[in-house]
């Protein structure tokens, strides 16, 4: 009895969150299109078998989707992400011992199990999933991640979406007919390099020698060929470092040039960055704005970007957005059409366990100021993003916005938008 991984990858995932709430598209070819209605960013199994292809524009496939049934949707991320969130839960508590990898994705460490237990134990995460959530997943098992990541993919294809990769002989067959680009962590690049030197398949790597490996694709490489070889070499990350920077930015609906839309735009993007900064217990300590036409019209250009440290690290949208909009109003000039505008916080930390500053606010003040954020937080999770906003983001039709024409209600998360059961 060993300790084997379970890599659970939710499949389809914004088509089949679309389906939920919308079970009439079972069997029907579904995709789904990124930020204002660009590109096909995901497919339902149909779609993909009638060839439509991931990334493609949207407008060159407008007289195909009508002409052969497929459901189009904007994306929806604040559905997306709830659900996600709806899984995550779930599979927490198969095992103390996750790592969420994605949206989508997540590693579970299983130890001490025999083989039927595990086989057991994923086919009740699956049912689990589907059964609490309606989003069907698929299990990949193995002793190392990067195995388990090879299994989810046999696993999409199997019957009961669940695949055990321990064999040796096994293993060997699976690797025999996999390219080396399709491991996790080798990538393009690394495949091309490999090619050149002979080492065609995923197998041919594995048996490739340990210094060669080293030699020509680090070790970062050779410990990818060793999990190839079932010794596990890269371990759940339980507590990833925070990210340098967030960035919350969007390309207009339409272009706009009036200092005030623009104002709205940006209030809103800082508002959304701080409620990301305080769900991830992070403070920033700079703020910087960006703002740019778009190059692909023929008219005069400009791009402008400014970056302000903040007297005080903060959390606080109160704090964040007075200098945010400065620094807007610093960059703006007038006469240009601006396409996309953003806000990026950087100089993270942790928001505990750090060095306070004379500057910040203390004591009752600062109990307050947490508190508002706090109150705003839970009004907006619970009533839809944008339910309490500052007044400066507008009140009126937002000129700004992205295009979402066809995005589907905010189920989960907006009581305007719940679902109506007949
Ligand atoms: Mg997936």
């Amino acid at each position: 009895m060993r300790d084997f991984y379970l890599m659970v990858d939710c499949n389809n995932f914004y088509a089949s969150c679309e389906r939920v709430f919308n079970p009439g598209l079972a069997g029907k070819p579904v995709v789904v299109l990124s930020n204002n209605d660009g590109c096909v960013i995901a497919r339902s199994n149909e779609a993909k078998a009638m060839g439509v292809v991931m990334g493609e524009p949207a407008y060159k496939r407008e007289a195909f989707f009508r002409q052969n049934g497929v459901h189009v949707f904007s994306s929806n991320y604040a559905l997306y992400g709830d659900m996600s969130a709806r899984v995550m839960r779930i599979l927490s508590n198969f095992s103390g011992e996750m790592e969420v990898y994605s949206i989508d994705e997540c590693f579970l460490l299983l130890r001490g199990l025999n083989t039927p237990s595990l086989l057991q134990t994923a086919l009740e995460v699956r049912r689990t999933v589907r059964e609490w959530t309606g989003i069907p997943v698929c299990v990949g098992i193995a002793r190392t991640k990067t195995l388990a990541k090879i299994a989810n993919r046999l696993a999409k294809k199997d019957g009961d979406g669940v695949r055990l990769l321990e064999n040796e002989e096994d293993i060997d067959r699976v690797l025999q007919g996999m390219e080396t680009g399709d491991i996790w962590g080798i990538g393009r690049k690394g495949a091309r390099r490999l090619c050149a030197c002979g080492v065609h398949t995923a197998l041919d790597l594995k048996r490739q020698d340990d210094d060669w490996v080293r030699r020509h694709l680090t070790v970062t490489g050779l410990r990818t060929v060793l999990e190839l070889r079932q010794i596990p070499c890269i371990a759940l990350e339980d507590a990833p470092p925070p990210a340098r920077s967030l960035v919350c930015s969007r390309s207009f609906g339409t272009r706009i040039e009036s200092l005030a839309s623009l104002e709205e735009a940006v209030s809103a993007y800082v508002q959304r960055a701080g409620e990301k900064l305080r769900r991830k217990g992070l403070v920033a300590g700079a703020v910087q704005v960006f703002l740019e036409t778009n190059r692909f019209q023929p008219e005069p250009q400009y791009a402008g970007s400014r970056c302000r440290a903040l007297p005080a690290p903060t959390a606080s949208t109160l704090d964040l957005h007075g200098p945010a909009l400065e620094i807007l109003r610093d960059i703006h000039k007038p006469g240009y059409k601006y396409q996309k505008a953003g806000v990026i916080l950087l100089d993270l930390s942790p928001a505990t366990g750090r060095q306070l500053s004379f500057l910040e606010p203390h004591g009752e003040e600062k109990a307050k100021r947490d508190a508002l954020m706090r109150v705003m937080d839970r009004i907006n999770t619970a009533h839809g993003r944008g339910t309490l906003t500052l007044a400066a983001s507008g009140l009126g039709k937002k000129e700004w916005h992205m295009r979402q024409e066809r995005r589907s209600p905010l189920y989960t998360t907006s009581w305007a938008e719940l679902p109506v059961v007949h």
